[in-house]
């Protein structure tokens, strides 16, 4: 009888999740099993609890859902050759197809043939999980502890969006302190800004927002119409250089336009719910702005710059870790998550205990690269 595991089941086609007991997965030729250390609860997750018009288009119960995470190598598959038992590691969470018009150019990242831990393929809120090879990430231990390392997914995001362009000495606003929006502020410090200013409607999430690095919040709710005014005062008179979207609020979308500079810069990263409107000839042509869409991270060039942040200590996430939480408190953080009093809540689906790791297993000679060089982590 296949050994069970514990996990984390959109089971039905209805709101809510259960904890359930299901098989242990095995690994085919290509995929190594990973023994979950650490897996993190992301807005993505919400929406699949919540069973809204979205999740109920794309995800086919039952399903383990998570698809941050991190943890330690168990297992591997007879053709799996760069990846090793005992390796501490996380994954990039879109499994692209490698053949389309997208993945041969660079930019897996829109494959349309994606298919996403946890949305489309069963996820890493369990013991463990099966990933392909080729997604897999190397991390230090001795540099990334697991409610760190697990969070490089969803962080990749803002670094994507954040380093797509030249912050140094510029005025930045992030509008949104959500989780990616927290991130892009700690990004924008870390890299010389020089304001950076963050707005939310919670006052919790603005003093986490001060936390990572904000030279000035503002409370949107509080400011209502007169938050444009407002923003230009603190910044000389003048509109902001570069505005992060990160809301998808319609309202923070408006304001983007109207704040931004002439000649400046406006990122959308979140997600409107609905079509929203924006006065194209005011605030776009006759402004010269540029307005970039953006979304996902670049597979794996966002990583190597996400590693580089977070490894060197450049950004520090550790206050932005709420709460880390067992199987059994899953439907209540899913409510603290949907409150938006907290940011960050992370799973240690084996109670932060290591993997036993059998001493014969260990000793798969690695293969060696082309070069000869030791192989890049
Ligand atoms: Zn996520
Ligand atoms: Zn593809």
């Amino acid at each position: 009888m296949a050994e069970m595991m514990r996990a984390i089941r959109k089971a039905t086609a209805a709101p809510g999740l259960v904890v359930e007991d299901v098989p242990r997965p095995t690994p085919g030729p290509e995929d190594v099993l990973v023994y979950v250390e650490a897996a993190s609860l992301c807005g993505t997750d919400l929406h699949i609890w919540k069973w809204d018009d979205w999740s109920q288009r794309r995800i086919k119960p039952p399903l383990t859902l998570g698809h941050e995470f991190c943890g330690t190598v168990v297992a591997c598959g007879d053709k799996v050759r760069q990846v090793q038992v005992g390796e501490y590691v996380s994954a990039e969470s879109h499994v692209t197809c490698g053949m389309c018009y997208q993945c041969r150019t660079g930019q897996a990242h829109m494959c349309p043939n994606t298919e996403i831990l946890g949305v489309d393929r069963e996820g890493a809120f369990a013991n463990y999980v099966v990933v392909p090879e080729k997604v897999i990430w190397k991390n230090d231990r001795t540099k990334l502890p697991p409610d760190i390392a697990t969070l490089q997914e969803p962080f990749g995001n803002a670094v994507f969006a954040t380093l797509a362009h030249e912050l140094a000495g510029q005025t930045v606003l992030v509008l949104g302190c959500g989780p990616i929006g927290l991130f892009a502020v700690g990004i924008a410090k870390a890299v010389g800004a020089k304001a950076i200013f963050a707005s939310d409607i919670r006052p919790k999430r603005l003093a986490l927002g001060e936390t990572m690095g904000a030279t000035r919040v503002f409370n949107a709710a509080e400011l209502g119409e007169s938050m444009v005014q407002t923003v230009v005062e603190a910044n000389g008179g003048y509109g902001v250089d570069i505005v992060f979207e990160m809301s998808g609020a319609a309202s923070a979308i408006t304001t983007a336009f109207r704040v931004v500079r002439n000649g400046g810069e406006v990122i959308l990263f979140g997600i409107p719910a609905k079509p929203v409107e924006i006065d194209v000839a005011e605030n776009m042509i006759f402004k010269n702005l540029t307005v970039r869409a953006l979304n996902g991270r670049r597979i794996f060039d966002t990583w190597y710059k996400t590693r580089w942040l977070l490894e060197g200590g450049v950004v520090d996430l550790r206050p932005l870790v709420s709460k880390t939480i067992g199987f059994e408190e899953i439907n209540d953080a899913m409510e603290l998550l949907s409150s938006g009093e907290a940011c960050k809540i992370v799973l240690l689906p084996n109670g932060g205990k290591p993997a036993a790791i059998p001493e014969r297993s260990r000793q798969r000679e690695p293969v060696p690269n082309i070069t000869g060089a030791p192989v890049h982590r």
